[in-house]
């Protein structure tokens, strides 16, 4: 089984994917956004929606990237913990960043809400602990959650209690947030998709911007044509390629991937996964699941750093399933797949401008099915003049990552490859 897009799960449950036209000449807009992933179309779509005239642009078509590939988990906050965030940027800014996080989940549920998306939206998210220390460390987040920020739909789950939200023997408690949620991934983006087009988004597809010529009016390059716009979003995340140099140096392509089960049946699967939650482990490379509304497990888990596919997806997520579930050994996989995400040194986002009309997120290091939502409204905001909320992101300090362009692939590699290591080692 290959990592190429068509095995997977997502796209054999598509719902409303639609072929879009490919541009042919000149065009002339207010915005360009270039992919179309949650960020550029969450952007396009609120620009649309305050009347702005919008063209995407999409190497490939709507959600071919990390948006219609990922495990579909939206959790509560940012990728790094609150305590962590006061002790990095201060208490201000790390509650700014919270509220940013709430306001992001919120976003997914209205935008699910006011176009009718059918994605399977279903409740609750588990942090599964894989160590003691780790169960109490869990136990304490939840205190602090909600003493600091009176957040109370998470509670901590000792490890006695664990089967009855998952059916994981190697866990040793966890924390149950019932405000966190899961879907499918592809029909979230396609209804972005469809929302946008019905606001009045040019969407294009099969149609890679080449070069963008950055000045009053920014000029971008595709092979059939142009578009002269007054601002452009570079919303490419980890498929950014060369597009743009400055972008790539602080954003580090990782494939991680992913297999569904055949279908497993109402009570084989809620034995399973007895909460209905998505789970995700504490390990620094972490096995993260939860079950489709058809019965199968879909399971992620394994990385490689290179930003390559590897060619035996299902071969290597299988192990990562046998060692969580037992009793699932030599279940068939009907569907496995790849995908690319990016990380950045800090694991947070990095939004900003490169010229005054150029925007851009990426980075969203794993977590990016809500924030990315939020950041492309974000962007929307800013280039309508309301850049408060995007500043808070804009102003978090992002570094390049080590080692240029040349080398830091490697160099993070080995670096990941120990964290990896460690957690084998337990
Ligand atoms: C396997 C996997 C599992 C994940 N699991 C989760 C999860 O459970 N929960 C969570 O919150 N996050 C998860 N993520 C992260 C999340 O999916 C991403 O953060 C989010 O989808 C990023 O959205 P995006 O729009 O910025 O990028 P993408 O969805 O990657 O979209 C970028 C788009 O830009 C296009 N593009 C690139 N270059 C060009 C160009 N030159 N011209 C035109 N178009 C271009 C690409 O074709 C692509 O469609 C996961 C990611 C992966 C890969």
């Amino acid at each position: 089984m290959t990592a190429s897009r068509s095995d997977s799960y997502y796209i054999a449950t598509a719902i409303g994917q639609r072929a879009r036209a490919q541009l042919n000449g000149a065009r002339e807009t207010d915005v360009c956004v270039i992919g179309a992933g949650y960020t550029g179309l969450s952007c396009a779509l609120h620009l649309a929606k305050a009347g702005m005239k919008v063209v995407v642009l999409e190497a490939e078509t709507a959600g071919f990237g990390a948006s219609g590939r990922n495990g579909g988990q939206v959790i509560t906050g940012q990728r790094v913990d609150q305590d962590e965030l006061e002790r990095r940027y201060g208490e201000a800014h790390a509650r700014s960043l919270w509220n940013l996080a709430l306001d992001a989940r919120s976003l997914v549920r209205a935008l699910i809400a006011s176009n009718a998306i059918e994605c399977d939206e279903s409740p609750g998210h588990f942090t599964a602990a894989v160590r003691e220390s780790h169960a109490r460390d869990l136990e304490s987040y939840v205190e602090f959650l909600q003493a600091r920020y009176n957040y109370s739909t998470a509670r901590y789950v000792p490890g006695a209690q664990v089967p009855e939200i998952v059916a994981c023997h190697n866990y040793k408690g966890g924390m149950l947030d019932s405000a966190s949620f899961h879907l499918h991934a592809l029909n979230y983006a396609l209804g972005l998709a469809r929302a946008s087009d019905e606001a009045g988004v040019e969407i294009f597809e099969h149609v890679p911007a080449r070069r963008v010529d950055h000045g009053n009016n920014v000029r971008i390059e595709t092979a059939n044509g142009s578009v002269s716009a007054k601002f452009v979003v570079y919303a490419c995340n980890a498929y950014l390629g060369d597009l743009n140099r400055t972008l790539a140096r602080t954003i580090m392509p990782i494939s991680n991937y992913i297999a569904t089960t055949e279908p497993l049946g109402d009570s084989r699967a809620k034995a399973l996964i007895p909460s209905g939650a998505a789970v995700a482990d504490t390990k620094f490379v972490l096995d993260y699941y939860r079950l489709t509304a058809d019965g199968r497990l879909l399971f992620g888990g394994g990385e490689s750093y290179g930003g390559r596919d590897l060619a035996k997806v299902a071969e290597i997520v299988r192990p990562h399933i046998e060692r969580v579930f037992p009793q699932l050994k030599g279940v068939k996989i009907d569907h496995a797949w790849g995908g690319r995400l990016a990380i950045t040194m800090p694991r947070l986002p990095h939004l900003g401008r490169l010229t005054p009309n150029a925007y851009f997120a990426q980075g969203y290091s794993g977590q990016g099915v809500a924030i990315a939502t939020l950041a492309g409204k974000l962007i929307a905001e800013a280039i309508q003049g309301q850049a408060a909320r995007f500043d808070v992101y804009a102003s978090l300090k992002i570094p390049e990552l080590p080692g240029g362009t040349l080398f830091r692939k490697p160099l993070l590699a080995l670096a990941l490859t120990w964290y990896a290591l460690r957690d084998r080692l337990g």
